[in-house]
Order: C-alpha cells, then sequence, then structure tokens
C-alpha cells in the first residue's frame, strides 16, 4: 500500500518565495502520476517534500493516511532515481546496487540475490563489474533505476530521469519504464517537463505552472479537455492555436472575429457564448482540426481564407503555417495535399472541435 496525499501544502523558500502554492492532490496506490510543468514551476520541490528532503512550509502531507510532515527520508519507504544519476563513481554497478542494503545490514547472501534480481529486470547483469565512468549515459540511468528497485521501496520518485540522455535512447528507456512499472506494481511519481514524456507515461498529470495545480487529470481528457489557456498551450504537439479575438454578436451562434476577418460560428443553444452581446475570447483549435477540404457535413465548419506563410514536409503529414492578421496558426494536413507556399486557399475550421477561453481568467468557457 502507498497512498500519497496532499492537503493545503505550501512551500516557502528564503521566507518570502512561495515556491508551491497550497496544492491539494491524492495519488493512489500503484498508480503512475506524472508532475510536469515548465521549468521552475515547482515539481522537483513537490517530490523533495515527498522523499523528505524539502520541509514543508504549511499544510500536511500523507503517506498511507499517516502524517509525514516530520518523518526523516529514511523512515518513509521511498526511493529516488536522479537525472543526474548520483551513483559512486569509485564504486561498480553491483557495489553501487548493494551499497544501501549493506548499510541497512542485510545478509549478504540476500544482497546478492535482491542485486541479481534487479540486474536481471533491468538487463544489465553484464554490466556489474564496471564503474559509472566506463558505462554509457543509459547504462548508468540503469543502474540508478536499480539501485532503488533492489531497495524494494513502497514508492519509487522519479526527477527528470532521461533528460540526460539522447533522443533515441529517451524514447527506449521511457517504454522500459513504462514496463517497468506493471512489473513492480508499485506507486510512482515521476517528474518531467516534457508533455510526450508525461503524456505516455501517466495514468495521470499533474500540470503544474508558477507553483499552482492547473490540472489534474489523464492524459486523454488533458488533451480533450483542457481546463484553461495553459494547459492547452502545454499539452500537445504543436500546441493548440490560439486566436485572440472577440465575440460580437451571438444571435443564434457567434460572429467571432480577430480583426482581420468576421466568421460565423453556429454553436449549439446550450453554449454559454450564446447570448453575449460582446466578449473577448481566445479561440483554441487544435492543428488537426483545420482541414484543406470538408470531410463531412457542411454545417460543421467555418471556411477561412488563408495566406500559406510556410509549409514544413514531414512526410507522413504536412505543417501549414498560416498568418491570421498578426497571429499565426498551424493547420496539420495530409501528406498529399495540394499548398503551396505564399498561396491563398480556403481552410475549413471543424466548429465541434473549437474551444473557447475567457481572455481575462484563461479559464475553458467550452
Ligand atoms: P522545477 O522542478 O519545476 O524546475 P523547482 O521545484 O526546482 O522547479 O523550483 C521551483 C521554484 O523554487 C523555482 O523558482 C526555484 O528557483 C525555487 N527554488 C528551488 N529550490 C530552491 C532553494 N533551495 N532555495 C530557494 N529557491 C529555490
Amino acid at each position: 500500500m502507498a497512498e500519497i496525499r496532499f492537503e493545503n501544502v505550501s512551500k516557502i523558500y528564503n521566507k518570502k518565495d512561495k515556491a508551491v502554492k497550497d496544492i491539494n492532490f491524492e495519488i493512489k496506490d500503484k498508480e503512475f502520476v506524472v508532475l510536469v510543468g515548465p521549468s521552475g514551476c515547482g515539481k522537483s520541490t513537490i517530490l523533495r517534500m515527498i522523499a523528505g528532503l524539502e520541509e514543508i512550509s504549511e499544510g500536511k502531507l500523507f503517506i498511507d493516511n499517516k502524517l509525514v510532515n516530520n518523518l526523516p527520508p529514511k523512515d518513509r519507504d521511498i526511493a529516488i532515481v536522479f537525472q543526474n544519476y548520483a551513483l559512486y563513481p569509485h564504486m561498480t554497478a553491483y557495489e553501487n546496487l548493494a551499497f544501501g542494503l549493506k548499510i541497512k545490514k542485510v545478509d549478504k547472501k540476500s544482497i546478492k540475490a535482491r542485486v541479481m534480481k534487479a540486474a536481471g529486470i533491468l538487463e544489465i547483469e553484464e554490466l556489474l563489474d564496471r564503474k559509472p565512468k566506463a558505462m554509457s549515459g543509459g547504462q548508468n540511468q540503469r543502474v540508478a533505476i536499480g539501485r532503488a528497485i533492489v531497495r524494494d521501496p513502497k514508492v519509487f520518485l522519479f526527477d527528470e530521469p532521461l533528460s540526460n540522455l539522447d533522443a533515441n535512447l529517451r524514447v527506449q528507456m521511457r517504454i522500459e519504464i513504462a514496463k517497468l512499472h506493471k512489473r513492480l506494481n508499485a506507486t510512482v511519481v515521476y517528474v518531467t517537463h516534457d508533455q510526450v514524456e508525461a503524456m505516455t507515461l501517466g495514468d495521470r498529470i499533474v500540470l503544474i505552472d508558477k507553483g499552482v495545480i492547473q490540472q489534474i487529470d489523464t492524459p486523454s481528457n488533458l488533451y480533450a479537455n483542457p481546463s484553461n489557456i495553459f494547459v492547452a498551450g502545454f499539452i500537445g504537439t504543436p500546441p493548440m492555436n490560439l486566436i485572440q479575438g472577440k465575440v460580437i454578436n451571438s444571435n443564434n451562434g457567434i460572429l467571432f472575429t480577430d480583426n482581420s476577418q468576421l466568421f460565423k460560428v453556429n454553436l449549439p443553444s446550450d453554449h454559454p457564448l450564446i447570448n453575449h452581446v460582446e466578449k473577448e475570447v481566445v479561440l483554441g483549435i487544435r492543428s488537426e482540426d483545420i482541414h484543406n477540404q470538408i470531410n463531412g457535413s457542411e454545417k460543421d465548419f467555418v471556411a477561412l481564407s488563408c495566406q500559406i506563410k510556410f509549409i514544413e514536409k514531414l512526410g507522413h503529414e504536412i505543417y501549414a503555417y498560416i498568418q491570421l492578421q498578426d497571429q499565426q496558426i498551424i493547420s496539420r494536413l495530409k501528406p498529399d495535399a495540394e499548398i503551396m507556399k505564399g498561396s491563398r486557399i480556403n481552410l475549413y475550421f471543424d466548429i465541434r472541435k473549437m474551444y473557447f477561453f475567457d481572455t481575462i481568467t484563461g479559464v475553458c468557457i467550452r
């Protein structure tokens, strides 16, 4: 069992800098939860509070319903894997794996059994007599993960474990960490600034900005139902197109203008924007929902005359960069789309896939 619960937790550095602001959330037993957000948003601080490496300034942290604010790290039964591996350079991989158990006075035979089991899981048996300097970044990271596994903790914490690896290796290790979670059947809290890593690994994602939780949800819900502009702009590659504009009339649908073009959007009659006389909004639409042909019923699309500023051919699809007045947006088109840089064409925006955000609060109106 390992449930973690934050109740109104804040972290204040130097008596004034609030790095984490009044967070509330719960991590379930055996769940894989990813803390994600831009650099400096407070995710490592949250992880370090779970580990007991950082004091909690305000609020309560519970592990398995036990208040742990003042429990030393060694008594928390938690293992942490760091970005820089933090291996002892003068020890072999075997000794690095065995070290924690040796300190705990586990007998030699059991140590060997546990080290060999972890080495087997991570397929690093042949590296056990090597020192960190004689191993690649990926191999060192495996040993670092192995050191966490041998302790058989109830919670695994990962702090940007893949950031030092090259792109290919990162993808490979990502898959291995996902497999490892299934195999270990343990609670995992994983910190990354990389939204792709978060989306592919997390059962649930906690998205943080400036010390404040923006949304806690499954990857698919974060993508489909972003609660605000920050979430919409952070999740997805390329990020959601966000067009500043104004609703100027909402009789039977709305009229939206980005100050260059005016277009009518037929929204369902119960949409919150219906019957607004005038309101500043941001229109959000993902690049895959802007097409060069109507696919389905005409009433579901808004046609906009767009100038193609730039084209990127990626093989399996084309990114078309479009200038709308002073805003640039991206459309992802099929690889056989016949478009040319500089040309003006009609693009069709799927009304069913549009989001509207309050310009002032950033909150999704829908
Ligand atoms: P992240 O992991 O999301 O990059 P951190 O949790 O490391 O962010 O940091 C959150 C904020 O707290 C940042 O503004 C950072 O500068 C600040 N911070 C982190 N550690 C300390 C510290 N020991 N002393 C003072 N400020 C810190």
